[in-house]
């Protein structure tokens, strides 16, 4: 449900309504708008029902969310939400927000390398994989701490933010401690104790859609983050899986003004997950832009052919450059600037 505050509440009545809905067992989250203060409640759709919380001071009026998704709709928060990430790097405003680098964490001297290259091509995050969800329990598994190690390094040389993903509860506070964007990738989408977790955390938490996740069920697994108080949420989407196998998944571009719609929450593209192929990864970013998305996040090695993990899909930083020159004349073309 949602309290629409009158736009003269005053603070005293603002504060009274909150306290007795905290009294009822319930959670407010408090959403201040250019024109007026929206309180979102949350808890049992029974309790909310029964009071009369109209009759107020300072409430103008009470709405039912009919989404299951409460603060993550747009009937919360007309606004779009900005995730900041620090340092002026911020998504989901007229500026858009490459995130690039290689899909695992290697050598040291290689990513940083790589960030430098993607840094001078326009990307403001570096990505890398400390810990790899694959396929094969034979495939590379990520390095780890020491892969923390080294993209806190190549922050430090190049002063770009990290993505890093996050895949067991157990290294929760480690990547906390390394990353400045915790990624909880496709595979967890709906891991909810993991999304409980980062909920709690502050951190900007990039989540990538399922594979086989409805755009619902994506934003039901932000409203678990949400839900623990954080609202620093960009959301990825990544491709899914169809009957479609020419691509290694097929990217629902429609999913990116849907959840436009329906969302405040700023969502970026990946195309390099979503087609599984270099050559494609240039045209699919340019749609994801004209589409409406808030940055992307690509995959970028020089040596594809001796990646650790997902060689086929990434571009070399020449390529990378280029997408970017192409990504920022669409760019233009719909009023954003990267
Ligand atoms: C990744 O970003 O490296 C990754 C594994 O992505 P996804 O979770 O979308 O497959
Ligand atoms: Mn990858």
């Amino acid at each position: 449900m949602i309290i629409v505050l009158r736009p003269d509440a005053t603070k005293k009545q603002t504060d009274h309504l909150v306290a007795k809905i905290k009294e009822l067992g319930l959670k407010p989250w408090i959403s201040k708008g250019v024109e007026r203060t929206i309180i979102g409640v949350i808890g049992e759709e029974d309790i909310i029902r029964v009071q009369p919380l109209e009759v107020f001071p300072g409430v103008e009026k009470v709405l039912a969310i009919l989404k299951p998704y409460k603060l993550a709709s747009r009937d919360f928060k007309k606004e779009n939400t900005i995730v900041d990430l620090g340092s002026g790097v911020k998504v989901g405003g007229q500026r858009l927000v490459v995130m690039a680098g290689p899909c695992s964490v290697e050598k040291e001297k290689l990513l940083i390398e790589i960030a430098k290259k993607v840094k001078k091509a326009g990307a403001t995050v570096l990505r890398g994989g400390a810990f790899k969800p694959r396929t094969s329990p034979y495939a590379f598994q990520g390095l780890g701490l020491e892969g923390l190690k080294y993209l806190a390094k190549a922050r430090a040389e190049t002063g770009l933010k990290v993505v890093t993903e996050l895949m067991d509860l157990r290294d929760i506070d480690m990547v906390v401690k390394y990353a400045d964007m915790i990624q909880v990738g496709a595979r967890n989408m709906q891991n909810f104790n993991l999304l409980k977790e980062v909920g709690k955390t502050k951190k900007p938490i990039l989540l990538k859609r399922g594979m086989a996740n409805t755009v619902k069920e994506f934003l039901m697994s932000a409203e678990y983050v949400l839900s623990e108080g954080n609202f620093n949420i960009v959301l990825c989407e990544r491709g899914i899986r169809t009957f479609e196998d020419s691509t290694r998944f097929t990217f629902d571009t429609s999913a990116i003004p849907m959840v436009k719609n329906l969302s405040h929450l700023p969502i970026i593209a990946d195309p390099s997950h979503a087609t599984g192929k270099w050559g494609l990864v240039g045209p699919c970013a340019k749609a994801s832009i004209a589409a409406g998305a808030d940055g992307l996040i690509i995959e970028v090695h020089p040596k594809p052919e001796e990646a650790f993990s997902d060689g086929e899909q990434s571009l070399l930083p020449e390529n990378f450059a280029k997408m970017m020159g192409e990504v920022r004349k669409v760019a233009e073309a719909v009023g954003r600037e990267i």
